[in-house]
C-alpha cells in the first residue's frame, strides 16, 4: 500500500520513539499509527484523480487568452490516494469524538447529533442569504425563536444575533457603549479590564479605540472591588468582566461592581463565554450588566475545534439596545417575519452603530443551538449548569492533594479547576505535564492561562463526561502529577508515544512549510538528509 520510505519519520530521527515497543519499521508506520506525509510530497503533476476529456482543436481559441500558459505545479493524487490522505491525516486529530477534551474556558462538549441532523435539513442548510423573505419564514422563526430564549434566560432587553464568534460579540458590545457614550456627548477613554478577564476582552477595548487599564484580582481570585470602585471616575467608559472568571470562580460582588459602574456614568460588559456553568440559575440582566455576549458555539454544545464555525450573539440591557446593529428579525401582526434593514429600518432604530456583518449570522449555529435548548428545556438546561459546576468540583477535589489549586479555599470553582505548577519539581514545567498528559491519549488541559498563576492548568471537563471517564482522565493526570513533584526527568522527553515529539512550535507557526518547490538551499539540505 505505501511505498517504502513514504513516511516523513526515518530511524533515528528526533520522532524515533526511543526505545518504545516495536522501534522504527520500514513503513514508518507503528502499528496502526500510520505516517502521512504533505500532500506536496507524495503527489505528483502527473497524477490526477479526475478524467478530463483531450482539449478540441481549437478549443483555446474559445478562451480569448485566458487560458494557462504554463503548468502551476499543483500536485495531483487518483481519486483513492486523495481518500485515503485526508483519511490518515484525520486519525492524527484528537476530537470531542475521541474523549474527554479538557481544555478550560473553551467548553468542548458533547455534539449531540439531532443538532447535526437538524441543520442538515434542506430547508435550514440550502438557503442562500439573498433569497426573499417569504421563503425563509422558517429561518427567520429559527432566528426569532432563538433570540427570544436567549433574551429570556439572560433576562436583558434585546440581543444582537450577528455577531459571529465570542469576541466579535466582544466588539459588537462595546461599538454599542462607545455610540451610547457619544450620543451622551461624551469622551471617555478607559476600559477597565481584571486581571481575571479572558485575554480577548482587553484586545477588543484596545481595537476599539479604548485605553485600557487593568485591575487587581484579590487573594481569593476574584475582582478586587476597592481597587476598581477607586479607579471609577469620568474618563471611563465602562469595565470588561469576564464572570465566570477565568480562576473558574463566580463574580459575587457583580451587582455592586455594576451598580458603582453606573453610579460613575460608565457601562458594564460581561464576557458571557462562561455561561454555561450559570445557565438556568443566574439571569445577567438582574446583575446590572448592559451587554454580554454568548457563545453559542460553548454554552450551546458544538464546540470549535476546527477553528469555526462559532456564533457569538449580544444580549443588550435597555440603555444599550437603542444602539444595538442591523439587521434584526420583526414580527408583524399577521405573524409574517421580515428583517429590519437599511433599506427598511426607516426612523425605528435611529441610533443603530451599523452592521457587524453582511448577512444575518451563522445560520448554521442558530439551527444548532436551538435544537440543543429545545431538546435540553428549561430544566434540562438547569442541569446543564448543575452538571458541569458537579463535574469540575470533582476534578478539583480529586487532584488537590497532588497538584497545587491556588484558589481551592475560595470555595467551589464553578465550570473549571484551575491548578498551578507550584508542587512540581524544579526544572518540571506545566508543559512537560501537558505532553506528558499526550502520551496518556488525552488532550492536555489549557496550559499558562489565566496569567494570575504561575504555570496554569485550567481544566474545563463539561457536563457531558461520565464519572467513569473523569475517573480515567483524573487518573493519568494524577500519575503525571506525581512524576512532575517528584521530578522525574523523562518528563522533559513526552511525548514518547505520539507521532511527533515535541515540535518547534514557533518556526511551525512562522515558518510552515506549505509549498511544494523548497527553496534552493532547503531542497539540497533535505536531499542530503534523504541519501
Ligand atoms: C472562548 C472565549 C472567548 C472568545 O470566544 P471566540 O468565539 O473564540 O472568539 C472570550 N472569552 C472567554 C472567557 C472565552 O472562553
Amino acid at each position: 500500500m505505501n511505498a517504502p520510505n513514504r513516511s516523513g519519520w526515518k530511524p533515528g530521527t528526533p520522532e524515533a520513539p526511543d526505545g518504545a515497543a516495536g522501534g522504527a519499521t520500514v513503513s514508518g508506520n507503528r502499528g496502526l499509527m500510520l505516517e502521512e506525509r504533505l500532500i506536496f510530497e507524495i503527489g505528483t503533476t502527473a497524477t490526477t484523480g479526475v478524467d478530463l476529456p483531450a482539449p478540441q482543436p481549437g478549443a483555446a481559441n474559445r478562451l480569448g487568452g485566458l487560458e494557462r500558459r504554463a503548468p502551476i505545479g499543483l500536485p495531483g493524487l487518483s481519486e483513492p490516494e486523495t481518500v485515503r490522505h485526508y483519511t490518515r491525516l484525520s486519525r492524527q486529530n484528537y476530537a470531542i469524538d475521541c474523549g474527554i477534551f479538557p481544555l478550560g474556558s473553551c467548553t468542548m462538549k458533547h455534539n449531540p447529533r439531532l443538532n447535526e441532523k437538524v441543520a442538515r435539513l434542506p430547508g435550514f442548510a440550502d438557503l442562500h442569504p439573498l433569497q426573499p423573505v417569504d421563503t425563509v419564514q422558517g429561518a427567520l422563526e429559527v432566528i426569532n425563536e432563538l433570540a427570544m430564549w436567549l433574551i429570556k434566560l439572560t433576562g436583558m432587553h434585546g440581543v444582537a444575533m450577528t455577531p459571529k464568534a465570542g469576541a466579535h460579540g466582544e466588539l459588537c458590545g462595546i461599538l454599542c457603549i462607545k455610540a451610547a457614550l457619544e450620543a451622551r456627548g461624551e469622551n471617555r477613554r478607559v476600559i477597565l479590564v481584571p486581571e481575571s478577564a479572558h485575554g480577548t476582552n482587553p484586545a477588543t477595548a484596545a481595537f476599539a479605540g479604548f485605553a485600557v487599564e487593568g485591575i487587581p484580582a484579590n487573594a481569593q481570585g476574584r475582582v478586587d472591588l476597592a481597587a476598581l470602585t477607586a479607579r471609577l471616575g469620568p474618563d471611563v467608559a465602562g469595565v470588561m468582566i469576564t464572570n465566570p472568571n477565568t480562576c473558574g470562580l463566580f463574580e459575587r460582588d457583580m451587582k455592586a461592581i455594576s451598580d458603582a459602574v453606573h453610579a460613575a456614568g460608565g457601562y458594564v460588559y460581561c464576557d458571557g463565554a462562561n455561561f454555561n456553568a450559570i445557565v438556568g440559575r443566574v439571569r445577567p440582566g438582574d446583575l446590572g450588566i448592559d451587554a454580554m455576549h454568548i457563545n453559542l458555539h460553548k454554552t450551546f454544545s458544538t464546540p470549535h475545534g476546527g477553528g469555526g464555525p462559532g456564533s457569538g450573539p449580544v444580549v443588550l440591557s435597555e440603555a444599550l439596545s437603542p444602539y444595538g446593529p442591523l439587521p434584526f428579525t420583526e414580527r408583524h401582526a399577521d405573524g409574517y417575519l421580515t428583517l429590519v434593514e437599511e433599506e427598511t429600518v426607516g426612523d425605528r432604530h435611529p441610533h443603530s452603530f451599523g452592521r457587524m456583518s453582511a448577512f444575518h449570522g451563522q445560520m448554521g449555529m442558530f439551527t444548532r443551538a436551538l435544537a440543543y435548548l429545545l431538546s435540553h428545556g428549561a430544566d434540562g438546561l438547569r442541569q446543564v449548569a448543575g452538571d458541569a459546576v458537579l463535574n469540575a468540583n470533582y476534578v478539583l477535589r480529586s487532584l488537590e492533594d497532588v497538584l497545587d489549586a491556588p484558589f481551592a479555599a475560595s470555595g467551589p470553582c464553578m465550570h473549571e479547576a484551575l491548578f498551578s505548577d507550584d508542587r512540581f519539581a524544579a526544572g518540571v514545567t506545566t508543559l512537560d505535564a501537558a505532553k506528558a498528559l499526550i502520551d496518556e491519549g488525552f488532550h492536555p488541559m489549557t496550559m499558562y492561562f489565566p496569567l494570575v498563576v504561575h504555570g496554569a492548568m485550567l481544566v474545563e471537563p463539561t457536563e457531558s463526561e461520565s464519572k467513569a471517564s473523569l475517573d480515567q482522565f483524573i487518573a493519568s493526570l494524577r500519575a503525571v502529577a506525581e512524576r512532575a513533584n517528584s521530578g522525574d526527568a523523562s518528563l522533559a522527553q513526552a511525548p514518547l508515544l505520539a507521532p511527533r515529539r515535541r515540535v518547534d512550535e514557533t518556526a511551525a507557526a512562522r515558518k510552515p512549510r506549505l509549498a511544494w518547490r523548497e527553496p534552493p538551499g532547503e531542497a539540497a539540505a533535505a536531499a542530503g538528509e534523504a541519501a
